[in-house]
């Protein structure tokens, strides 16, 4: 059967399951660098069992599925696809404490998980404050800021897999820089519980509005990006590197690399993926040219 066929199956049986999506949405409105082109669909469950029908169904009908987030890491191809996204929102927001626990459902964004940390007295997230994913997409990227990765304060994962649902303890999770087996796993990130610390309400609000302003000193903000373009090679900053082979400021069409931290692209208005490809593959062989250093992408392409 044809790529076309099944999708329209698919569609059909998540409209017998009263499961919400979207057809044909632009995957730039899904993004927050605003790049992407048609996508067969995007799902938006609200419940657990509504996810694993949604992935479930998508693996019958033969069609490459996607989980995402806040898509703040995510660059989309510019080409329409048949692909099935599935988008783990704010339907999954709750947040429950329990002692010096927190237990947060995926959808919840990192700026929510932080004021419901706040109001309890428990602080130990404020490096990350201005980060505009969701706790799902943060723990499968281990994201982090200012020597400080998510995994430093997570405790268990619980994921769904073919239908059910299983806890994962830190250990088993395979943490690393701005890595976890979550990425390959084709697991679903369902909760998060993380262990934090007591502190007092001020101290936590000085800290946070801190690095909230180094934040806003250093990087862009209010324009389109998908934060960091590449890892940071071992004692070395990514944006360091791209300032010094002259690339801040460099463009390719609406795309560019930001004047104001070089390893971030900005979208100017109707950049596309193949403007981001030019300027990553431009970036990587004038410091490969120069340092002799191999840079990493850490943003995803869909
Ligand atoms: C302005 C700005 C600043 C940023 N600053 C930082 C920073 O300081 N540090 C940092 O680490 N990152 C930063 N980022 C990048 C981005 O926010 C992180 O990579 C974040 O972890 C992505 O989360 P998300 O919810 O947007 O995930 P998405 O971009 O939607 O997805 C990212 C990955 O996670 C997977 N995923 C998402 N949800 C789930 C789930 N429920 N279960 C399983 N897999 C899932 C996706 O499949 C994908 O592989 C920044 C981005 C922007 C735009």
């Amino acid at each position: 059967m044809e790529e076309n066929q099944r999708l329209l199956g698919y569609i059909q049986n998540l409209k017998k399951r009263c499961i919400e999506f979207v057809e044909k949405p632009r995957l730039k409105e899904y993004t927050t660098v605003g790049i992407g082109g048609k996508v067969g669909v995007v799902v938006e469950p609200k419940s657990a069992w509504q996810i694993a029908q949604a992935t479930a169904l998508a693996k019958k009908w033969q069609l490459k599925t996607k989980i995402i987030g806040g898509g703040s890491n995510i660059v989309g191809v510019d080409e329409e696809s048949n692909l099935v996204v599935v988008r783990i929102g704010s339907d999954f927001g709750n947040i429950i404490c329990e002692s010096e626990k927190i237990l947060v459902e995926a959808g919840a964004s990192i700026g929510g998980v932080q004021n419901f940390a706040l109001k309890n007295n428990l602080g130990g997230l404020e490096k990350f404050v201005g980060i505009p994913a969701t706790i799902g997409g943060f723990v499968a990227m281990n994201g982090g800021a200012f020597g400080v990765s998510v995994c430093d304060v997570i405790e268990s994962v619980t994921v769904l897999k073919n239908g059910e649902q299983i806890k994962i303890l830190k250990k088993d999770c395979d943490f690393s820089y701005r890595h976890s087996r979550f990425q390959n796993s084709g697991e679903v990130i369902v909760q998060v519980v993380l262990g934090l610390e007591k502190r007092k309400t001020a101290e936590i609000i000085r800290t946070t509005r801190d690095f909230m302003e180094i934040r806003r000193n250093k990087q862009p903000h209010n324009v389109k990006t998908f934060g960091s373009v590449f890892k940071n090679p071992v004692g070395e900053y990514a944006g360091k590197l791209i300032e010094s082979v002259g690339l801040k400021g460099y463009r390719e069409g609406d795309c560019r690399f930001s004047p104001k931290h070089g390893n971030f692209i900005e979208n100017l208005g109707n950049g596309n993926r193949s403007e981001v490809n030019k300027l990553i593959d431009t970036a990587r062989e004038k410091v490969y040219n120069i340092y002799k250093i191999e840079l990493e992408q850490e943003v995803l392409f869909l």
